[in-house]
């Protein structure tokens, strides 16, 4: 049994290939590597003594995606390959809709083609409709305020639809609430290109000097402290529900949405708060506006997790903001480090 692992070059990609070949699960990467470094594989390799096998290319490349299943033993596929940052989508949507949507719709008729009909598929909370309650549960109502979380929500539509029409496929659709963390050895991380959109890597890189200070987006929110509230769980926790999801497909009845979160939400200012104490360094900030399309707060109800994968979640907020912080001080650039 070999798993594709799309996107597996990334951040919650990488640290599910550890877990995966840590329980001596064989895999293969599809990246094309348009955000994430090869330097990747090596830190795997160190972490695991295994090297995963890697396949360069698009998952929009159907001739590619052909071959891939044609010369491997593929039972099932984790598909995290896909473009995620919100304010790009807005300005780009053809570009998200290209990737997102022809992507996996590409990758799905290669799968059927291959007569390989299991997929785990990365989801958001962002689909989460502004009218619903916290704690989300997988039937809240769902609705989104941006191309990125839309096509999120058409692709579980997809999905749906495939698996209407053909009872076959054994399909798992992971809700990820806000990965966060790094693996413990401090090897493999978070690395956003440029200026970081989400609050941990801006945090961590305040804190290791190569920011000046936070921006802290509104702290007029109904919440306990005003600013926004979030269900931060450790990418490490997120990789796990993954192997678990894999395990558990067989005995899934097809399509299951399940929520990847701890739930229990943390503020702004609880995160900053919890990050000086791992580093021991100071986290300046300043309060700003609202960030527009920002949820007041966002957590969710794990119990499916719970009940259908025996998931729960192991990693603190501490635990989470340490191995960020011990990621972050061992790489202050990330993978690639300036001349
Ligand atoms: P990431 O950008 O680190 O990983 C995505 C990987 O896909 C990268 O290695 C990138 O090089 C690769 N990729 C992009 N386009 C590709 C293409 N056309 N062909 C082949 N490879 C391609 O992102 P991540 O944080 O690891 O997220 C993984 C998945 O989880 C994404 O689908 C994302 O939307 C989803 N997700 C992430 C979060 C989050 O906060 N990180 C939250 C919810 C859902
Ligand atoms: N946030 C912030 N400053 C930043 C980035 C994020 O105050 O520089 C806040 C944001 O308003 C939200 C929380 O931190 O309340 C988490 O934001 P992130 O972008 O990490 O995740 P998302 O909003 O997508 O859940």
């Amino acid at each position: 049994m070999q798993i594709l692992v799309t996107g597996g070059a990334g951040f919650i990609g990488s640290h599910t290939c550890v877990e995966l070949l840590k329980r001596n699960i064989d895999l293969i990467i599809l990246d094309n590597f348009y955000n994430a470094s090869p330097k990747v594989l090596d830190r795997i390799e160190t972490i695991t003594g295994k090297r995963p096998a890697l396949c360069v290319g698009d998952i929009r490349d159907e001739a590619l995606l052909d071959t891939v299943f044609a010369e491997n033993d593929i039972s099932a596929v984790i598909h995290f390959a896909g473009l995620k940052a919100v304010g790009e989508s807005v300005e780009k949507p053809l570009l998200y809709y290209g990737v997102n949507i022809e992507g996996t719709v590409k990758l799905l008729s290669a799968m059927d083609r291959a007569g390989v009909r299991k997929i785990i598929f990365s989801s958001s909370a962002s689909v989460y409709s502004d009218e619903a309650a916290c704690p989300f549960s997988e039937d809240s109502l769902t609705g989104c305020t941006n191309p990125y979380s839309w096509t999120k929500w058409m692709i579980e539509q997809i999905l749906t639809d495939l698996h209407r029409a053909d009872d076959r496929w054994k399909i798992v659709i992971l809700r990820y609430f806000n990965p966060i963390g790094a693996h413990p050895s401090g090897l493999i991380g978070e690395d956003p290109k440029g200026i970081p959109n989400n609050l941990l890597p801006y945090v961590a890189q305040v804190a290791v000097g190569r920011r000046e200070k936070l921006g802290v987006f509104g702290n007029d929110y109904p919440t306990p402290d005003g600013t926004g509230v979030r269900d931060y769980i450790h990418v490490c926790d997120l990789a796990r529900g993954h192997v678990l999801a894999l395990e558990k497909m067989e005995e899934l009845p097809g399509l299951e949405i399940i929520n990847l979160g701890t739930g229990k939400g943390s503020s702004v200012l609880e995160v900053v708060s919890a990050f000086e104490k791992a580093s021991g360094k100071p986290v300046p900030y300043e309060i700003k506006p609202r960030r527009a399309g920002d949820k007041p707060e966002c957590y969710c109800d794990p119990e499916k997790a719970k009940r259908l994968l025996g998931f729960e979640t192991e990693y603190s907020l501490e635990d989470m903001c340490r191995d960020s912080w011990n990621w972050q001080s061992k790489n202050p650039f990330g993978y690639e480090q300036p001349e």
